[in-house]
């Protein structure tokens, strides 16, 4: 941005000397005929009557040039010195006068001139040449009115999405300048009037039977111009703050999920509006307990002979350790369900839950002792007998 400012102010420089051209008259044309073809020019490229792109632009350069070369003695000191009206009348506020001009050189005092008011140069330039970024410009105007949202990705455990959490976060959230209160002035000074249009924010040329209104393109329609600009946030309003924000993590949330805290998010430069806190979730995994939408699932093994006679067992439920009452004969891949021991669905449904089912499996030693060798030896026979 800084160096497309720093390409249109040079721009400017190399137009500067174009008055004449940009009215299409020769430099010695006499300000009847000067005058002439600034109606000419004007009616052609006002904006309300010309659509294409760069009429504004070329609107505003013609009344410039006019404004200049139409005003006698300000032709006479552009002449001289290259400094077109509005920079004689900068320079008149500041104690020259424009008669004075006659006969400088007009590098040393462009320089000067150029210098001193090089912030205002910028704005001017700005809207002059605004319109051919125009979406860029309106992007611009929206971030001024509603702040951007923050979005960021929390990891969570299990447990804690099961059960919700309250996590503190901590953000570098943008937000107005305390120092200006997101005014771009330096405090203890104050926007001063603009000397282009007296304040009003607009100009009004009344030339003949042609009345043409154009926003002042000094102070933008303002009517002050800043000539401190605060220090703290160098001009811009804006600061970053540090924020600690507590985030309540309802119960259910899985990988995916995301929550929205309203308001959470940047502000804007006008210091309200914030945009929203846009947090998305991923749930780290369990070690026993699989989750299925809101039911858990999980397994435990069954000895050869707790499967066969049935008992007691204890079982990992979200609540906690349990008894669970084996049934005997119990096969491997038969699942029992505890209703209603699943995940909390989410709000506002946070009163419904899912349940958990348990799917047995069975262990077969793969090495055995001698007497469990001589047991199932035996069981073995027993079978033989029965078949
Ligand atoms: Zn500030
Ligand atoms: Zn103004």
């Amino acid at each position: 941005m800084i160096l497309l400012r720093g390409f249109r102010s040079s721009l400017r420089l190399l137009n500067k000397k174009d008055y004449y051209k940009i009215l299409g008259i020769s430099s010695n044309a006499s300000q009847s005929d000067i005058k002439k073809a600034y109606f000419e020019l004007a009616k052609k490229y006002h904006p309300d009557v010309n659509k294409s792109l760069d009429a504004k632009a070329k609107f505003a350069e013609i009344n410039n040039a006019y404004e200049t070369l139409g005003d006698l003695e300000k032709r006479k000191a552009y002449d001289n010195t290259g400094m077109t009206g509005d920079e004689q009348e900068q320079a008149k506020a500041s104690g020259f006068n424009a008669s004075e001009f006659n006969g400088f050189n007009p590098f040393g005092n462009f320089t000067s001139k150029g210098f001193t008011n090089n912030f205002t140069g910028f704005q001017d330039i700005f809207s002059e040449f605004g319109d051919f970024f125009g979406q860029g410009a309106s992007n611009h105007d929206q971030s001024v009115y509603q702040g951007e949202d923050i979005v960021l990705t929390m990891e969570i455990s299990f447990l804690e999405a099961v059960n919700g959490v309250s996590k503190q976060i901590i953000l570098d959230k943008r937000t107005i300048c305390k120092a200006c209160k997101g005014t771009k002035v330096k405090p203890g000074s104050s926007p001063v009037k603009c000397d282009l249009c007296g304040g009003l924010g607009v100009i009004v040329f009344q030339k003949g039977p042609i009345t043409i209104q154009t926003t002042c393109k000094n102070c933008q329609g303002i009517g002050k111009i800043i000539k401190s600009f605060c220090t703290a946030c160098k001009g811009t309003g804006i600061a970053h703050e540090r924020h600690t924000d507590t985030v309540i993590v309802p119960p259910g949330i899985n990988t995916g999920s995301s929550l929205k805290i309203k308001g959470g998010g940047n502000f804007s430069e006008n210091g309200d509006n914030p945009g929203d806190l846009l947090i998305k979730f991923i749930v780290k995994p369990h070690p026993v307990f699989k989750r299925i939408g809101y039911d858990i699932h999980s397994e435990v093994s069954l000895s050869v002979s707790q499967a066969a006679l049935g008992g007691t067992i204890d079982v990992e439920t979200l609540a906690g350790n349990i008894k669970l009452k084996v049934e005997p004969g119990t096969n491997p891949g038969q699942t029992v369900k505890l209703a209603s021991q699943g995940i909390s669905h989410l709000p506002p449904h946070q009163t419904k839950k899912g349940d958990h089912y348990i799917k047995f499996t069975v262990v077969i030693p793969k090495h055995l002792t001698r007497e469990e060798r001589r047991l199932y030896e035996q069981l073995a026979k027993l079978n033989d007998e029965k078949s």
